[in-house]
């Protein structure tokens, strides 16, 4: 499966995407790549027009920025951004906003396209986008950071707003990050316009909930993983591989859960205890020394270490490309849960799936976070606000139902559940494409 020669992995594949990838990473580095390799197995199993095809295919449209900022020292630096809307076929167009040193725009193109295929999976009414900036957040003082995040969000005010565009947190980026952009846009507008963001802390129009949403989302795709397989959370051992937001949240709760997490790591390696780790110690190491290496209360396990572990559950909620043909044939957890965006290559994917492993993939496993991002938007949009009670058994209802239609899906198609998320998605972006009807 070539990036460059999709047109021969599968018929539905016309054009060839060579000259439109970006970055030339190795086969199977370039997330965007990755995507329409999903993609074509998904949609290869559906009955659609061509034309339907192509224009799922490939992003609605894709904004570069360049920009200056004005840094502490006074010097002016240039930094990259992009915004990506994958497709507005459903409706206004919704994805988070990454800071990393590595962003390209290739990487912003499949988290965009997997936005779109989240969002139609949860019945959520948007379509998908992404945004990016080339930047190492943690080099940049939190001044720099506000006029590096007030900048970019008048550069990309031309798509944003709440009812064309509505980004959210991802990687790198935090509910005060939301609320600059929320105030800058805001000041354009002359009055605030809480509904065009997400994520934003509560004192603004922020979710109850919200925060943890995502590694909610998590824990309840895991624990309904375990149901269907007729397992005992208190016999499950647990490996969680990045403690960000995502990775710190799904840890607490299944650990509520009755199970044992064994294993956690940061970006620099992390620690094993086969007895069992403490979440609430594990959290406040973390947040005091901004990783886990060093935690007293285990041994270090590098990165690499955690995803080979003899454990029950994989938690892979660090970043992409984590699984991949390397190492999965070491990967020994029969269930993988995949709270990062992209987490398994496709290649690596074949393996697990071959091997009889039980991936929740991305789209449905982490989608707890975009579902939190629509009630909060309902939530400014009446201004009405609802307790987390409500926000929390919403969430759950949205994730079993989700989950359960691709548990019926992989069934009835005879396909694995990452193929089942993507086929239900797609078929619902087709759909809704040829009911509007083509313009003009
Ligand atoms: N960045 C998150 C994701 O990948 C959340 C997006 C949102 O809430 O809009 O799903």
């Amino acid at each position: 499966n070539s990036p460059e020669k999709p047109a021969e992995s599968g018929k539905h594949a016309p054009f060839s995407i060579s000259g439109y990838l970006t970055n030339r990473q190795p086969n199977g580095d370039n997330l965007y790549a990755n995507a329409l390799v999903q993609f074509d197995k998904a949609v290869a199993h559906l009955n659609l027009k061509q034309g339907v095809i192509e224009a799922m295919r490939f992003p609605k449209r894709e904004l570069s920025v360049s920009f200056p900022v004005e840094m502490d020292n006074r010097d002016i630096k240039i930094f990259r951004g992009y915004r990506v809307h994958h497709s507005i076929a459903k409706g206004p167009t919704k994805g988070g906003i990454r800071y990393s040193a590595d962003v390209t725009l290739d990487e912003v193109r499949a988290l965009a396209m997997w936005m779109t295929w989240k969002c139609a999976l949860m019945n959520l009414p948007y379509g998908g986008a992404k945004g990016g900036v080339v930047v190492d957040p943690k080099s940049l003082s939190s001044r720099e950071l506000e006029r590096l995040t007030r900048r970019y969000a008048t550069e990309i005010s031309i798509l944003m707003g709440p009812e064309s565009d509505i980004p959210a947190p991802d990687m790198g980026t935090s509910p005060q990050v939301m609320a600059w952009i929320m105030d800058t846009y805001s000041m354009h507008r002359g009055f605030s316009v809480p509904a065009v963001v997400t994520g934003k802390p509560v004192e603004i129009g922020g979710s109850l909930g919200r925060t943890e949403a995502t590694g909610r989302g998590v824990a309840v795709t895991i624990l309904e993983s375990l149901k269907l397989k007729n397992l005992n959370p208190g016999s499950i051992t647990v490996a969680v591989q990045g403690f960000g937001n995502v990775g710190s949240i799904a840890t607490k709760l299944v650990h509520d859960m009755g199970m044992k997490v064994i294993a956690a790591s940061s970006s620099k390696g992390g620690v094993i205890n086969r007895s069992g780790l403490s979440p609430s110690h594990l959290i406040k190491y973390y947040d005091e020394s901004k990783g886990l290496t060093g935690f007293p209360e285990g041994d270090f396990i590098s990165n690499e270490e955690l995803l080979t572990l003899d454990c029950d559950v994989l938690v892979a909620a660090a970043t992409e490309n984590q699984i991949t043909a390397r190492n999965v044939n070491k990967v020994k957890a029969r269930i993988i849960a995949e709270g990062a965006n992209g987490p398994t290559t496709p290649e690596a994917d074949e393996v697990l799936n071959a091997n009889g492993a039980f991936i929740i993939p991305d789209v449905l496993c982490n989608a707890g976070g975009v579902t939190v991002s629509y009630l909060e938007w309902v939530q400014d949009l009446q201004s009405f606000f609802w307790p987390v009670e409500e926000i929390n058994r919403k969430l759950t209802t949205l994730m079993l139902k989700a989950f359960q239609s691709v548990m019926e899906c992989a069934e009835s198609y005879g396909v694995s559940t990452r193929e089942a998320a993507q086929i239900l998605a797609i078929q619902r972006v087709a759909d809704a494409i040829v009911i509007r009807g083509i313009y003009p």
